[in-house]
């Protein structure tokens, strides 16, 4: 059988998720996105112990604001991500940051509450750009990943370290580093400055 998800034939797929107890409902991009996500995490007893309904507790969605309107957030550094990735025997997660970087991400909003600071953002999915999965992220004062989840198929919480998360972890040094990040529509604005540069080399030949 083939081992690349992408490859595997519907039954198969079918097969592999039930041997994870998961949905084996959807199209067939779902079922490679679910297996690839219970694959990475195969290794992350947590859920053992909280069971499936485990959810973050976080602030009113009215606290938070837009992480451009917050100058006094901490955020995370590369460091710290990769502290919070070697939990999970990972030294680095190239699917988020290359998320990250095409403009995966919708938004990042942040809120300081109980001494500690919660981060929500959106992330379109990888292979259906119309689903999108909200992410929620704890960090400490000390920069520190403390709790994570996801609404995808891996980012079960309290520890979900899927692409979505390092997506938004990556998002969060990238402001520490730059006081800005990127957002799909800053990487749509770039596409089009870079036409205006070159239509008048075009208009000339
Ligand atoms: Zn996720």
């Amino acid at each position: 059988m083939a081992s690349n998800c992408g490859d595997m034939t519907i039954p198969e797929l079918k097969k592999e998720l039930e041997k994870f107890g998961a949905k084996k409902s959807g199209r067939k991009w779902e079922l490679v996105e679910r297996l690839e996500a219970y694959r990475r995490n195969a290794h992350c007893a947590k859920t053992d112990v909280y069971g499936p309904e485990f959810m973050m507790m976080t602030p009113d969605p009215q606290l938070y604001k837009d992480l451009h309107g917050d100058k006094t957030f901490p955020g995370c550094t590369e460091a710290e991500i990769s502290t919070f990735l070697s939990k999970f025997n990972k030294t680095t997660d190239k699917k988020g940051r290359d998320m990250y970087n095409d403009g995966f991400i919708q938004y990042v909003r942040v809120t300081f509450h109980d001494s500690n600071w919660f981060v929500r953002s959106s992330v379109k999915a990888s292979m259906m750009k119309s689903v999108k999965y909200v992410v929620d992220i704890m960090i400490g004062k000390d920069r520190s990943v403390i709790e994570s989840q996801c609404e995808c198929a891996a980012g079960m919480g309290p520890d979900a370290h899927c692409k979505h998360v390092c997506a938004v972890l990556f998002s969060c040094a990238d402001f520490v580093k730059h006081g800005t990040y990127k957002t799909e529509l800053t990487c749509t604005h770039r596409g089009y400055k870079l036409f205006i540069v070159l239509s008048p080399i075009k208009e000339a030949l």
